[in-house]
């Protein structure tokens, strides 16, 4: 249960994870794109937590093309190194971004959020974040200029600092998959709705969940409506709470 705790990227699935007290102090960014292109275009972000990786996933991204930001945590690089290489092989397809050096909530008070425990003072926030970029510069990665917090939740100042230190925070306007716990028709069927200018999260360390399956359903289907897929390196990202301005 402890591992499955520290694992599990809980995103939202409902608000009543979070104690009222809690809920006030917390923000849940949104983020979407310009939407411009024919057909339109979304972006796809993928979370690495921890654990293993969804090679279902990323092999039907590299057959069909389908190019994405992953966010990955210091301890899912240590122990994925194949999964890295295949991305680095692709690097017009993949883009990496910090998830944090061990995947703990940018929230700057000590609290739970989805059962997982808080950074819990600004110190450690920072911590968190410079971690994250310092795992990715190892594996020889361009600096990262992206952040996700563990669970997609921030305290306001969390997110002030995190600016401060040059990261725009990646919030999201589809959960495609509910924190890799829905299954899999649920799943192909949030993602297949994304419109132009979405931004869609789903999880990638996941192999033995549902989800993953629902994810490339999901992806295949939105491809064969013409929909372009772009990485938010490439894409003006527009995110509310001053996450990106
Ligand atoms: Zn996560």
């Amino acid at each position: 249960m402890r591992l499955f705790q520290k694992y599990f990227c809980a995103i939202a699935i409902s608000l009543w994870a979070v104690s009222p007290g809690n809920a006030r102090l917390l923000v849940a960014p949104t983020l979407h794109i310009k939407a411009e292109a024919d057909g339109g275009r979304v972006a796809l972000t993928l979370d690495a937590c921890g654990g293993r990786t969804d090679t279902r996933i990323l092999s039907a991204l590299v057959e069909n093309k389908i190019p994405a930001t992953i966010f990955v945590t210091g301890i899912w690089l240590k122990h994925n190194a194949a999964a890295v290489e295949i991305m680095r092989a692709h690097p017009e397809l993949f883009e990496l971004e910090n998830h944090g050096g061990r995947h703990v909530p940018a929230v700057d008070t000590p609290q739970k959020i989805y059962g997982i425990r808080s950074a819990g003072s600004p110190q450690a926030v920072l911590a968190e974040v410079e971690s994250g970029a310092a795992a990715l510069a190892v594996t020889g990665e361009p600096a990262p200029k992206w952040f996700r917090g563990a669970t997609a939740e921030y305290s306001p100042s969390a997110i002030a600092m995190i600016r401060k230190l040059g990261f725009k925070i990646a919030g999201f306007s589809i959960n495609g998959d509910g924190g890799s716990l829905l299954g899999a028709k649920e799943t192909a069927r949030r993602i297949a709705a994304a419109k132009d200018g979405d931004v869609i999260i789903a999880h990638i360390n996941q192999p033995t969940h549902a989800a993953g399956e629902g994810v490339v359903q999901g992806l295949l289907a939105l491809k064969a409506k013409g929909l372009t897929f772009v990485r938010l390196d490439d894409a003006d990202g527009i995110g509310d709470e001053g996450t990106t301005d």
